[in-house]
């Protein structure tokens, strides 16, 4: 049995939200993942099967590698076609905002979505969400907001109206944010969930091998280097830093994209259970983190990165030198060290 851990206001209200709008519009967090692609165009389906208008709006572009993805071209990216980006939340008399906490994380689309008078709903499973929403579904402990899409149409008796499509899309945010259902989530209803999907027919092979498994021969060979040039162990600390530069990243003709899941890599060593990837981008370094059992990256990113996000998996820009970024690393170790002391002595 799949329960209802959604509170029954939220669902009432979110309902009441959806049977008064026609246009909506649906967006989610810059550079975005399977998840958040994956949950907003799922939601645009189901919406438009509720004979509503929809429309998805991405901060930034999305991947090539989630290309694949059902109905991904209709998608209006803000940095592209910003005007159109406009008239779609100008349109909007109901917005969706899915896969994000803050509106800081959709950067200046944010102070659009801020100052829209349409009622904003939240779709979440980061932690602290910011109170700036008329309707919040903000589940930390859920695998992806994915799933939490398919709870919130379950527990409005609309899944008669997920296809095929949506289930693709569905199916791909939550393998996606549990890295193919390895991390995240233990509990008996994720899987419950994707039985569910799975009588859709997805095609499970075919979403891993475009969503996780396809990389260029320069981006297998950049992650082939960063491993065994640039990946430094700390085991005292249970650590691993990588990091690449401009240089490196131009040297494999670097894509958005090419080391996603580089950062998971050091954690099959027994010695290591968090991870910390800086990579220089034009004007600040990108972090990404990533740890096992209850050590908290996301405090870590919070504390030494403008970020945050889970407690397994969290990211952040350093606005600094590469260099710069590895002190921050180095003196987060001290900060460690020092904590662990300050605890033995008490
Ligand atoms: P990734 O390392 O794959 O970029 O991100 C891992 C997790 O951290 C995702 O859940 C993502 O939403 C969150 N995250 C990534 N970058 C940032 C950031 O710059 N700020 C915040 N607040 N969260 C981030
Ligand atoms: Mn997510």
């Amino acid at each position: 049995m799949i329960s209802n851990i959604i509170d029954a206001k939220s669902i009432d209200a979110l309902s009441r939200l959806v049977d008064k709008a026609q246009n909506i519009a649906i967006t989610c967090h810059k550079s975005p993942d399977g998840d958040a692609v994956g949950s907003s165009l799922a939601l645009a389906h189901l919406l438009y099967r509720m004979g509503k208008h929809a429309q998805v709006v991405t901060p930034d572009m999305v991947p090539k590698a989630l290309g694949f993805l059902p109905g991904v071209h209709t998608v209006v990216v803000f940095t592209k076609a910003e005007q159109r980006a406009r008239e779609a939340f100008e349109r909007a008399d109901l917005i969706f905002c899915l896969d994000f906490n803050r509106l800081h994380r959709i950067d200046k689309l944010g102070e659009f979505v801020g100052q829209c008078k349409a009622p904003r709903v939240l779709i979440d499973h980061h932690l602290d969400p910011e109170n700036i929403f008329d309707v919040m579904v903000s589940v930390p402990e859920a695998t992806s907001t994915c799933e939490l899409v398919f709870r919130v149409f379950m527990q409005m008796g609309l899944l008669h109206l997920l296809d095929r499509y949506a289930a693709q899309c569905l199916y791909t945010g939550m393998m996606t944010d549990t890295g193919n259902f390895t991390y995240g989530n233990d509990s008996p209803e994720v899987y419950e969930i994707v039985a569910s999907l799975m009588r859709r027919h997805p095609d499970r092979t075919w979403l891993y091998n475009n969503a996780m498994n396809t990389f260029s021969a320069d981006s297998v060979r950049l992650q082939g280097y960063a491993l065994s040039e640039k990946m430094e162990l700390f085991p005292e600390y249970g650590a691993a830093l990588l990091s690449l530069d401009r240089d490196e990243l131009a040297r494999f003709n670097y894509r958005r994209g090419d080391t996603e899941g580089l950062v998971n890599k050091p954690l099959a060593i027994p010695e290591v259970s968090w991870v910390v990837y800086f990579r220089e981008e034009p004007d600040y370094v990108k972090v990404s983190c990533r740890s096992v059992g209850d050590f908290s990256v996301d405090d870590i990113c919070k504390r030494y990165f403008n970020g945050g996000g889970h407690l397994n998996a969290a990211g952040g820009e350093f606005y600094g030198t590469l260099a710069q970024a590895v002190d921050v690393f180095h003196s987060i170790l001290n900060d460690l060290k020092k904590e662990n002391n300050d605890e033995e002595k008490q």
